[in-house]
């Protein structure tokens, strides 16, 4: 009897066949495979949102690190508790005091970054087409946990000054008209990632109100608070909501990402989930990676570092606003950020970022179309700019390769009408699997 042979698309086929239904919605993102190609050297990304840890005591760091082992080794090596290590706990609730929540180190949970909190709660709240609200655009490690959970994602407007609480309080009856539930509304109050906006004091307490009165519960992301180029922090959602917001937090910009600690404040009973689904993703968070933050809290100005960083950043964010000034043509528009990585573009009328962006790359120069922030395909004429990452020059330089791309395009649009993708990107690697999961992020 004649046997076919395996071929790797039939092996591939046999695989599709066994996955689990939820696994439809984790998919690559079409522009991933580009970010490989946009992590060259020659590039200048203003895509990624990787924290610039070049500011960072290396030397404080390693010495922590090295008293860490030598004197609390057989600890720090070994597991640990399911909640995350005590003292870092505490720890947390110092820092969350800056934004004026006062909190028992018995409801903060240890997660592997902020990411890890996201996909937490989303596994402890929803079923599939189960509803979230987030705002329009959302951070898209976000977006790709609630497709991951099958939910449905239910945008709402934001402008400069955040979310807009009227778009929430019709988003909210609309659902609820519609007989399905919602499970939360995930925002990001400051210095949003992609928008860079920040939700104004008096709208806070509207967004609280109307979360309370149709009993929605608040998933609070806020990894960037503490990166406020202006003014203090703004008080936090959770400060005056303890028990209808899970707030969470990060060491991934304040210290560092590679840490890979991030937490979740939640109301006891929701505490208690989250540790029996962190036991069952992890058995517990990195015992190595806590201690180690925990040692440089203790031993190192971690204020007067974060104060340098703003510095940092705040220098990059001028750059990137002096050259989009300087350098965009007409018909341009960008929100001014605050605090945090991003700016938020808006195109000319008929310019669809996605299509543009291998062009972008052939002139080296990257960024993050912002369909990649939106569940259901808008944006296209948005996209998100990055400028944690690059120096001030590079910055300058990455606007100025933008701006002559988007000329040109602005020109062909003008001679043939709508413009789509073109052929000839650069080789690039043939998955994207490779590329810098902070382009992503
Ligand atoms: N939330 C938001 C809004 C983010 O921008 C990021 C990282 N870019 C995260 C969560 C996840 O960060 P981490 O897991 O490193 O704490």
């Amino acid at each position: 009897m004649d046997s076919q042979p395996v071929t790797t698309s039939t092996r591939l086929d046999s695989y599709v066949d066994r996955y689990a239904a939820r696994t439809a919605g984790m998919t690559a993102s079409e522009i991933r495979a580009l970010f490989a190609v946009a992590s060259r050297p020659e590039v200048v990304s203003l895509a990624g949102g990787m924290p610039n840890i070049s500011g960072l005591p290396l030397d404080v760091v390693g010495s922590a690190i090295g008293d860490l082992i030598q004197h609390h080794g057989a600890e720090a090596l070994q597991y640990g508790s399911g909640q995350g290590v005590p003292r870092l706990r505490e720890q947390i609730c110092d820092v969350m005091r800056l934004e004026g929540i006062e909190a028992h180190p018995d409801d903060v949970v240890v997660t592997v970054g902020s990411q890890q909190a996201v996909d937490l709660v989303t596994r402890v709240f929803c079923d599939p087409g189960d509803v979230v609200l987030a705002e329009a655009p959302s951070y898209v490690g976000a977006l790709g946990v609630f497709k991951a959970f099958q939910c449905d994602v239910v945008h709402v407007e934001m402008d400069d000054d955040g979310l807009v609480p009227d778009a929430l309080r019709q988003a909210i009856a609309a659902v609820q008209a519609s007989g399905r539930r919602i499970k939360f509304l995930y925002t990001i109050p400051n210095f949003h990632n992609p928008a860079g906006v920040t939700l104004s004091g008096e709208r806070r307490t509207e967004v609280l109100e109307i979360c309370r009165a149709a009993d929605v519960l608040v998933l609070e992301d806020n990894p960037y608070g503490l990166l406020g180029f202006d003014s203090e922090p703004m008080r936090a959602l959770r400060a005056d909501e303890p028990d209808g917001v899970i707030y969470l937090g990060s060491f991934s910009k304040t210290f560092s990402p590679g840490m890979r600690v991030g937490w979740a404040l939640a109301p006891h009973a929701v505490r208690e989930k989250l540790v029996l689904a962190q036991e069952s993703a992890t058995l517990c968070p990195p015992q190595f990676s806590q201690m180690a933050v925990s040692a440089y809290l203790t031993q190192h100005d971690w204020q007067g570092q974060i104060k340098e960083l703003r510095e940092m950043y705040r220098e990059r964010r001028d750059a990137m606003l002096q050259a989009l000034e300087d350098l965009l043509p007409a018909g341009c528009s960008w929100t001014i950020p605050h605090g945090g990585f991003f700016v938020w573009l808006t195109l000319p009328p008929g310019i669809d970022a996605k299509a543009m962006l291998p062009r972008a790359v052939t002139a080296r120069v990257a960024y993050v179309p912002g369909t990649a922030f939106y569940a259901d395909g808008f944006g296209s004429s948005h996209l998100r700019l990055s400028f944690c990452y690059p120096t001030p020059e590079r910055i300058r330089e990455g606007v100025r390769r933008f701006a002559g791309v988007l000329e040109a395009e602005m020109e062909l649009r003008e001679t043939f009408g709508a413009t789509g993708p073109v052929a000839g990107l650069p080789a690039g690697p043939r998955s994207g699997y490779d590329a810098p999961s902070s382009d992503l992020s």
